[in-house]
């Protein structure tokens, strides 16, 4: 059997590493941030009525320009947003994917801060486009100084935030984006994943669009919507920057059946987040007890929580693995990373961290 070395890959992707999160069947999945509440039944027939009138189409390509879906989620966003500064793909991912094919790629580069979401360095890496980095500041924070002084240093094609950030849950203040922008001449990019667990009232970097076209927001379905598995993810920015993408994405990118299910779950948008007070409040239990059982927990804006003092932190992982609940070593020094669930599922895991205890055993 031949192994990839054995292949003509790309020089710049041997010895790269694919996107890593186990997948295993467990009782008590908290290791991918998803929401893991169902859906609730009713939406669930509307979109499979939805997905049937599509598939009676389905001979004929879909809208390349998902109007409806744009419309929809122009609608869910709010802040006067208009559709032409909707752009949607397969998740976020592909957002991000299609943000660097169309502005970064050979002899170009993004500047991240990490620890952040592994998959901004590889879909750098499969782009082409160089990946510099800059630190963080104490707690994982990033300070307009900071994110000003890696800037003025790296002079990157593009800047990433991720906010809040995955994994650490550390929100991004509004002046560290608006002097990033200030800063740079190149893309702001905005990966607001999280962004509906954010404290009520906390602003989203949307406030931060009107005027300024190089700022790049992205949203995705994949959390708190509790759609991951239809794989929807979208971006608001400036009209041109949507034409920008037009450049790179593939035509027809979205299914006639992602768009009818999309468009039939954002009808159901107060439906669909009813769960998301619930999990921000076990979010905030995790940070509360968590420290209880002697380790530190990173305040979080997301639905997950990051927390160090583990001693063996892979021994710990498979020692709850074992008791069928899987979280996520995120490689950071005596930390793990704990998605919020619903109250069973948190009050199972802690009482399962509270019999390993620190050391793990
Ligand atoms: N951004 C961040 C910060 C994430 O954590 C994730 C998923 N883990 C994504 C983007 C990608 O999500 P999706 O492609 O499902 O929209």
């Amino acid at each position: 059997m031949a192994s990839l070395s054995d292949l003509p890959i790309r020089d710049d992707l041997r010895g790269q590493h694919p996107y890593g999160a186990p997948q295993q069947p467990v009782r008590y999945a908290l290791n991918v941030n998803e929401n893991t509440h169902p859906i609730p039944e009713g939406v669930a027939r509307h979109i499979v009525e939805s997905l049937a009138r599509a598939v009676l189409t389905v001979n004929r390509y879909p809208d390349r320009e998902f109007t409806e879906l744009r419309e929809e989620l122009a609608r869910y966003l709010g802040h006067e947003m208009t559709p032409e500064q909707i752009w949607a793909a397969n998740g976020s991912n592909e957002i991000i994917q299609q943000t660097l094919q169309a502005f970064g790629g050979p002899g170009r580069s993004v500047l991240g801060f990490p620890p952040s979401y592994s998959m901004h360095p590889i879909i750098a890496a499969g782009t082409g486009t160089r990946w510099l980095m800059a630190e963080r500041d104490a707690d994982y924070a990033i300070s307009p100084e900071t994110a000003v002084a890696a800037i003025e240093a790296q002079r990157p094609d593009l800047v990433f935030f991720c906010a809040p950030n995955n994994p650490t849950g550390t929100p991004v203040a509004l002046e560290t984006i608006e002097a990033a922008y200030e800063a740079s001449d190149g893309i702001v990019f905005v990966d607001e994943a999280y962004a509906e667990f954010m404290p009520a009232g906390a602003p989203s970097a949307l406030t931060l669009l009107p005027g300024r076209e190089r700022l790049l927001v992205s949203r995705t379905m994949s959390k708190a919507f509790a759609f991951a598995g239809a794989r929807l993810g979208y971006l608001a920015a400036d009209p041109a920057v949507t034409d920008a993408l037009r450049l790179v994405r593939l035509p027809y990118h979205l299914s006639a059946f992602t768009q009818a299910a999309s468009v039939a779950a954002l009808q159901h948008a107060p439906e669909m987040l009813a769960m998301v007070d619930d999990i921000a409040g076990q979010r905030d239990r995790l940070l509360a007890e968590l420290p209880k059982l002697g380790f530190r927990a990173f305040d979080s804006w997301a639905n997950f929580v990051l927390f160090d003092g583990v001693d063996d932190p892979h021994a710990t992982f498979l020692a709850l693995l074992e008791r069928d609940i899987l979280i996520r070593d995120v490689g950071l020094p005596g930390a793990l990373r704990v998605t919020a669930g619903t109250a069973a599922e948190t009050s199972y895991f802690l009482e399962a961290l509270a019999e390993l205890g620190p050391g793990g055993a």
